[in-house]
Order: structure tokens, then C-alpha cells, then sequence
């Protein structure tokens, strides 16, 4: 049997308009949904959104920023930050965006659902407290673990971002926070140009920030053999009450934006790997995804489709590691354990 699973689905989303040339365009969801259409009609629940609460939102982002947002409805296109653009709607989009996180966390901390995918524009992890920019407005998951905390008294939030850039407004968010842990693989040569290896937390969170630097050479297998021997002491030691995954898909072979190689089996198999750590399955831990990254259509559509694949397979199968991996691969792995091992957090 599969897990109960949960996606948002809004026309609306549609309505936030970033100009033809822009790759965080409106043919990402619209695609995306009619995937849902074809592959997965009767097997997972859809779920429309409410917009956010203005006091949620404002757990993580300052009164002015707020405000900035709302003025962009005065005007048919206007820029939040060079490469973020927002239309009249975009506004209505983004606080949807919050709003379907939200409603995902409530699905799952009422054990309505064991996952829920969150698909919804525009992404968020770059987004900071009092300023857009990376095609984010506001940091959709940051809200969200807030919310969690704040609403379902949630102890330990694990925020796992495997978009191929650095979610840098997820990492400053909560980079002196010990309640929720936040592990990001990125390509440090792509914006924000942050998220180096030594970016361990500070003061109480001090050890509750992983940075892992990926390299353009790194396989499939050595993406999955690092994840295993990085995320999954970090699930099994933090013991986390809710996972959220920072779903960006632009580190594809395919992806414009990117640099990468992986093919889109990997998200299936970087699912099942945290499936089986955080034993979704057996009623443990929920676990939420929010789309981020993802920029060329087709091969979006194939990753998501694998990850929701996944979610409603056979939940008893095992998932596949290597051995071993790349000489590269090998050493990150042992320079995150030189690194994390001492603060006790990885089990
Ligand atoms: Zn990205």
C-alpha cells in the first residue's frame, strides 16, 4: 500500500506573470497539473488553497516587506528584486503559495495525509524576512515550519532542500535556531553564491545547518550514496516530527538554470532513501514538499511525477545504495563528517 498523499492544485497559481523570457514562467504549473490529470487521477487527494494569514506570513517577514508585496497589485508588471518580476495577480499567487504549505502541515499534523506536495509558484527559498529576489517572494517553507511550531506545538522540523541552488533565506532564517534543521546540497557557483561547507549554524544552532557543496561531476550514484551517508544520520539522530523538502528539480541534466547531471531517477530514489529513514510509512514522520526550481518543463514534469510515484508505491520496498562512490564524492562525505560528527547531532 502507498502512503495517503496530498497535492495543491490552483488555477491561480497561473495568474503570476514574469514575462515570456522569464524561466520561473506559468507553463511550469500548468504542465505539472495536467501530469496530475494523466498519471495520477484517483490516487492522490487535491487540495485548493486559501491564501496565508497576514500573522502567519508575518512569523518570518517584516510589516514593510508585507506591504511592498501588496503594492505590487498597482501595476500590471513591476520588479521585486532584477530577476524577479510580479505581475497585478502575483501577489494573489504568492500568498496562495504560503497558504497550500499551510494547509499541507495541517493535512499532515491531523494525520490526514502522510505526504503532501505542495505545487505552487512562486518558489520561496530565497526569499528573506524583509526582501524577494531568486524569482521568490515570500519563503513559503520558513512560513510554514513557523507555522508548525506555532499551531501544532512541533518540536524538531528537518528542512531538506535538494534544489540545486542554495536556499539562502531558509539557511539566515534559521541559522541560530536548534528546532529546525536545515540541509541543503547546492552548486555554489550558481546564485546566491552561498552555503559553503563550514556554514555549520550559530549560537544554539550552532550544528543544526548542513552546507553541502556539489560538485558538477557528482553521478546519480554518488548524489544517493552522499544523501545516505549525510541526510539520513541527520534524520535518524534529530529525530525530526516533520520533514519538509525544499522541492527544487533544476540540478536535471535538462535544466537551463542548472549545472548539473543527475537524471530524474534520482528524486525518486532521494524519496524513497528519506521514506525509509523517517518510516513515513509506519506512522512516524510526515513529510511535506514545496515546488522551488524546475525550468524546463518536460523534465520538471518527469521528476515530480517520479517523487509522486514514489509517495504511492508499495511502501515496504528498500531503497538501493551504493557501495561506494567517486574519489570526489568520498571526500565530501568525509569532510561533512569531520565537520559534523563532533556537534552530536548525526546519529
Ligand atoms: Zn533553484
Amino acid at each position: 500500500m502507498g502512503l495517503t498523499v496530498g497535492v495543491t492544485r490552483d488555477d491561480r497559481f497561473v495568474e503570476h506573470k514574469t514575462g515570456h523570457f522569464h524561466p520561473e514562467h506559468p507553463r511550469r504549473i500548468r504542465e505539472l497539473y495536467r501530469m496530475l490529470d494523466r498519471d495520477f487521477s484517483g490516487r492522490v487527494m487535491e487540495f485548493q488553497p486559501q491564501p496565508a494569514a497576514l500573522e502567519d506570513v508575518e512569523r518570518v517577514h517584516t510589516p514593510a516587506h508585507v506591504r511592498r508585496i501588496l503594492k505590487t497589485a498597482e501595476l500590471p508588471m513591476t520588479n521585486l528584486a532584477p530577476d524577479t518580476p510580479v505581475s497585478a495577480m502575483s501577489h494573489m499567487a504568492a500568498w496562495l503559495a504560503a497558504g497550500a504549505c499551510l494547509q499541507g502541515v495541517d493535512l499532515l499534523m491531523e494525520k490526514q495525509c502522510q505526504a503532501f506536495f505542495a505545487l505552487i509558484r512562486p518558489p520561496g527559498h530565497h526569499a528573506l524576512p524583509d526582501r524577494s529576489g531568486g524569482f521568490c517572494v515570500f519563503n513559503n517553507i520558513a512560513v510554514a515550519a513557523e507555522y508548525a511550531r506555532a499551531r501544532h506545538n512541533a518540536r524538531r522540523i528537518l528542512v531538506v532542500d535538494w534544489d540545486v541552488h542554495h536556499g539562502n533565506g531558509i539557511n539566515d532564517i534559521f541559522y541560530e535556531n536548534d528546532r529546525i534543521y536545515y540541509f541543503s546540497t547546492h552548486d555554489r557557483m550558481l546564485y546566491p553564491y552561498t552555503g559553503a561547507i563550514q556554514e555549520t549554524g550559530a549560537g544554539p544552532g550552532r550544528g543544526y545547518t548542513m552546507n553541502i557543496e556539489l560538485s558538477r561531476e557528482f553521478t546519480d550514484q554518488d548524489m544517493v550514496y552522499l544523501y545516505s551517508r549525510t541526510l539520513v544520520p541527520v534524520i535518524r539522530g534529530f529525530a525530526p516530527e516533520l520533514i519538509m523538502v525544499a522541492a527544487g528539480f533544476d540540478a536535471h541534466c535538462d535544466d537551463p538554470v542548472g549545472r548539473c547531471f543527475f537524471s530524474e531517477n534520482i528524486y525518486a530514489r532521494l524519496t524513497r532513501l528519506i521514506l525509509d529513514a523517517a518510516e513515513t510509512a509506519r506512522g512516524k514522520t510526515p513529510l511535506l514538499f514545496a515546488l522551488e526550481g524546475g525550468y524546463e518543463p518536460p523534465a520538471l514534469v518527469r521528476c515530480v511525477g517520479n517523487v509522486i510515484s514514489e509517495l504511492t508505491a508499495d511502501t515496504d520496498q528498500i531503497p538501493q545504495i551504493p557501495d561506494s562512490a567517486s574519489p570526489e564524492a568520498l571526500d565530501r562525505v568525509g569532510r561533512i563528517l569531520e565537520i559534523h560528527q563532533p556537534f552530536g547531532v548525526m546519529e
